[in-house]
């Protein structure tokens, strides 16, 4: 029989930031922060990540919590899908943030997998941060000294790269308030033994006199190496009125950024998921439109 095990490892529990930070820069890029777990260790049993050290966040009550205000959400980098799910004021202020928290895996993995170690990880495959992307999300990070605002376009960079120094953590995520009229969708072919998307796509549009869209954000994960806008396809959609051929427009140049680059895997071929991309879009702006009222 095969066990899988992870290689030895130093456990740090921190209380603040500022002291996990401490940590990051004492191991020099040999640590790892914990915060679920639900990404990391099942690397480490693979032992395709073997940290020197693990500096478990759990501990850290600066990372706990959701706040709202007259200005949007601030979300807590530890707080759980399960916690995005069954929260009344991210149901109320970002719907999108709720739903898409719900369809994540199963029960055991949405109380421990987290909303930081999510969009931290920046699986190609995850949800939450086509999400994020959609929502104009600003990824607030703390380190020893300071703290730094990273809008979310500026976040992901490539596959399983974030713009997070060596040093940072991840502490908050605050989500803007939607304007007025604004209507919001998540809509993924979600792979069936893990519920990861082959493709998702998370859209957000406003709607101003005469129904014409003032402004959309469309957003992609599965479909490259890491999750992004379909800036292309918004532009088809600002200044019209959304009606089935718009979006069918849009929903046809929503991959243009990858520029052919699609993911191909044992799960989908390229071609595939080009095709299931488009659908996709085309659901998931259609049904953004139906709830804007
Ligand atoms: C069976 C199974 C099914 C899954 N299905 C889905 C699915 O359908 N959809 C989906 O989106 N995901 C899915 N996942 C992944 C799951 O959502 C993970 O929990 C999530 O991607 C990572 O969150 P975590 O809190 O567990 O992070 P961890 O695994 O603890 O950490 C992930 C990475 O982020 C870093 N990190 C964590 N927190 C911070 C922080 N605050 N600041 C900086 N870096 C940080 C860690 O160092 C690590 O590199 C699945 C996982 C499993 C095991």
């Amino acid at each position: 029989m095969v066990t899988m095990t992870s290689a030895p490892f130093e456990y740090k529990r921190p209380e603040t930031v500022a002291e996990a930070s401490r940590l990051l820069s004492k191991y020099g890029g040999g640590a790892k922060l914990l915060a679920g777990g639900h990404s990391l260790v099942p690397l480490m049993k693979l032992r395709l990540a073997s940290p020197e050290a693990l500096i478990d966040l759990s501990g850290v009550g600066e990372l706990k919590g959701i706040s709202s205000s007259a200005s949007g959400l601030s979300i807590g980098s530890m707080t759980t899908y399960h916690e995005l799910e069954s929260s009344a004021d991210v149901q109320n202020a970002a719907p999108l943030l709720a739903d898409a928290a719900s369809q994540v895996a199963d029960a055991q993995v949405r109380n421990f997998g987290t909303i930081g170690g999510a969009v931290s990880h920046s699986d190609p495959s995850a949800d939450l941060p086509a999400v994020v992307l959609a929502l104009d999300a600003v990824m607030v990070t703390g380190t020893q000294r300071a703290r730094r605002e990273i809008p979310v376009e500026r976040f992901f960079r490539d596959f399983l790269t974030t713009a997070l120094r060596t040093n940072e953590v991840l502490t908050r995520i605050d989500i803007p308030k939607l304007p007025a009229k604004t209507g919001t969708s998540y809509v993924k072919m979600a792979n069936k033994a893990s519920h990861y998307a082959l493709v998702g796509v998370a859209a957000v549009v406003t709607l101003g006199a005469g129904g014409v869209c003032e402004r959309a954000r469309v957003a992609l994960t599965g479909a490259g190496a890491y999750a992004m806008r379909a800036k292309r396809a918004e532009r088809i959609l600002v200044g019209k009125e959304l009606t089935p051929n718009v979006i069918h427009n849009a929903a046809k140049r929503v991959g243009a950024e990858l520029d052919g680059a699609f993911n191909e895997d044992v799960h989908a071929s390229a071609e595939y998921r080009e095709a299931m991309t488009q659908v996709f879009a085309e659901r998931a702006i259609a049904a953004a439109v139906a709830n804007s009222g």
